[in-house]
C-alpha cells in the first residue's frame, strides 16, 4: 500500500504577540490542521511588562513564560529554530540549523526591530529595550550608576514615544535621584500619537521625576561619552504645555539648528521601529520600514498562501496604518486563524477590522494613565487595572491561573 502523504503544516514564523496567538487560536478550532511554530526564543515575551520586569514589580515568569509550558498539551508543535530563508514559489524555508520545512500555509509573525535610521553609533554605542538580554544590562547600569554616584552623571533615552516615556519613568523610580535623566525627542511633543489626557499625565510625571524634556531635538551620532544633538525648530502642538515648564534650563531652549554635545554615561535607544522579515523570494512588496504589504484578509499582497500580521505587516493597503501594538497583532490573530481555516477549505476570506480599545501608559512604579471604553483614569487604581488587562490577554489559561494566583499570594 502507498501511504497516504501528510499535510503539510501551517507554518508561523516568529512566536511573539501575533504568531503565538494565531498558533493557539488556530489550536482551538476542531478538525485544526496540523501547525508548527518556529520561534527561536525559549520564552514568550510580554512586551508590554518589561517595565515591570525592570522594576521588579513582575517576576521573569510571569513576563517571561516557557515556550514548552505554554504549547504542551495544545495541538502546536514548536521548532526552536530561526528561518532564515523562504521560497514562496515552492511553499517551503529554510531555517538557520539547516532544516528545510514545507508548508501549506505560512505565516510572517516575526516582529519588528529597532530601527537605527542610519545615525552613526546608535548600533554600537546606544542600549535597546526589547529583550531579556536588554533588561539584564539594565539592571547592570542601574547597580553601577547607584554604586558609582558621580556628580552630573547622565542617562539619556532617545524617543518620546509610550516605550521611552515609560522606560524613563521607571528609571527615575529606580535610580533614586542618583543621575541626571534626559528625554530627546526629534518632534515636538512627546506621545506624540497618544490621547491628550495620557500625555498630559506623561507631562506631569515627568515633571514630578525632574527628567528633563527636550523636544525638537535631533541626534546626529552617539559615540561611548555621549551625543551630538542638532535643535530642529519644530513647533509645539497645540494645546501642548510651553516648554520651558518641562525643559527647565535656559541650555536647553536653545536656537533652530544649533549643535549640542550632550555628555552621557549611558543612553537608551527608543526612537523607531522596522520590520524584521527574513529574506522572501520573489520578494513581497515592502513599505519604507520594511513592512510588508497586506490585503484586509492579511494575505501578503501578490504572494499565495502567505499570511502576515503584527508590527512587522503593513495590512489593508488603502487605510491609514495600525499602531504597531500588541492589541493590533492580538486582534489581528484571532482573525488571521479564522481566515486560515477559511483558506484551507477554500472558502472566501473575511476583511480584518480593528477596534481600537484605548490605551494605557505606565508612569513609574505603581503608576499608570488609561483612556478607553468610558474611563479615563491616572495614579495606583490605573496601574491595577493596567495589571489586569494585561493579565487577561496573557497567552493560554493555564499562565492567567498560575499568575493571577501568584500575584494574590502576594496581595495576601
Ligand atoms: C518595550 C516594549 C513595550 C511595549 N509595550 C506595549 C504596550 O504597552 N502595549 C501594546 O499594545 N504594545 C506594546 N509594545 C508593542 C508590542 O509588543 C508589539 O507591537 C507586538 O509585540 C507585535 O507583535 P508581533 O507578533 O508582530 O512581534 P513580536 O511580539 O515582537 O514577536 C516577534 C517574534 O518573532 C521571533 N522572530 C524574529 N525573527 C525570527 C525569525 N527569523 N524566525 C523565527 N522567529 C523569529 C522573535 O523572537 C519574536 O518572538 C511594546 C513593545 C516594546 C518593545
Amino acid at each position: 500500500m502507498v501511504p497516504t502523504p501528510k499535510p503539510a503544516p501551517v507554518v508561523i514564523a516568529g512566536g511573539g504577540f501575533g504568531g503565538l496567538t494565531t498558533a493557539l487560536a488556530l489550536a482551538a478550532h476542531k478538525q485544526h490542521p496540523p501547525i508548527l511554530l518556529i520561534e527561536p526564543q525559549e520564552r514568550f515575551l510580554f512586551l508590554p511588562l518589561l517595565y515591570e520586569l525592570l522594576s521588579g514589580e513582575l517576576r521573569r515568569w510571569e513576563v517571561a513564560p516557557r515556550y514548552d509550558a505554554l504549547l504542551a498539551g495544545r495541538g502546536v508543535a514548536w521548532l526552536r529554530d530561526r528561518v532564515a530563508h523562504i521560497d514562496t514559489a515552492g511553499h517551503s524555508l529554510q531555517t538557520d540549523s539547516g532544516r528545510q520545512v514545507a508548508y501549506s500555509r505560512l505565516v510572517l509573525a516575526t516582529g519588528g526591530r529597532s530601527d537605527d535610521f542610519g545615525i552613526p553609533g546608535v548600533a554600537e554605542h546606544a542600549l535597546d529595550f526589547r529583550s531579556l538580554a536588554n533588561v539584564e544590562r539594565l539592571h547592570e547600569l542601574i547597580q553601577r550608576l547607584k554604586q558609582r554616584q558621580r556628580p552630573l552623571q547622565r542617562l539619556v533615552v532617545v524617543g518620546a514615544g509610550p516605550s521611552g516615556v515609560e522606560l524613563i519613568c521607571k528609571l527615575a523610580d529606580l535610580l533614586e535621584g542618583s543621575t541626571i535623566l534626559e528625554l530627546v525627542e526629534q518632534g515636538p511633543e512627546l506621545l506624540p500619537n497618544s490621547r491628550s489626557f495620557n500625555r498630559d499625565q506623561a507631562r506631569s510625571a515627568l515633571l514630578r521625576r525632574d527628567i528633563h524634556l527636550r523636544t525638537g531635538t535631533r541626534v546626529e551620532g552617539i559615540d561611548a561619552t555621549g551625543l551630538e544633538l542638532v535643535r530642529g525648530g519644530t513647533a509645539p502642538m497645540a494645546g501642548a504645555a510651553p516648554m520651558a515648564s518641562v525643559e527647565a534650563s535656559p541650555a536647553r531652549q536653545a536656537l533652530p539648528g544649533q549643535r549640542e554635545r550632550l555628555p552621557a554615561d549611558a543612553v537608551i535607544w527608543t526612537a523607531g521601529m522596522a520590520a524584521n522579515l527574513p529574506p522572501i523570494s520573489p520578494a513581497p512588496e515592502r513599505d519604507r520600514r520594511g513592512r510588508v504589504v497586506c490585503q484586509s484578509d492579511l494575505q501578503v499582497t501578490g504572494l499565495r498562501d502567505v499570511f502576515a500580521l503584527g508590527d512587522g505587516a503593513l495590512c489593508g493597503e488603502d487605510q491609514p496604518p495600525l499602531p504597531a501594538t500588541a492589541q493590533v497583532a492580538y486582534q489581528q490573530a484571532q482573525q488571521l486563524a479564522a481566515n486560515l481555516m477559511l483558506s484551507l477549505a477554500d472558502q472566501p476570506l473575511k476583511p480584518f477590522q480593528w477596534n481600537d480599545l484605548g490605551e494605557m501608559v505606565g508612569l513609574g512604579i505603581g503608576q499608570a494613565s488609561l483612556t478607553g471604553l468610558g474611563i479615563t483614569l491616572a495614579g495606583p487604581a490605573a496601574f491595577q487595572i493596567r495589571q489586569l488587562a494585561y493579565l487577561a490577554r496573557m497567552p493560554g489559561l493555564s499562565h492567567q491561573l498560575r499568575v493571577a494566583a501568584g500575584w494574590l499570594a502576594d496581595w495576601r
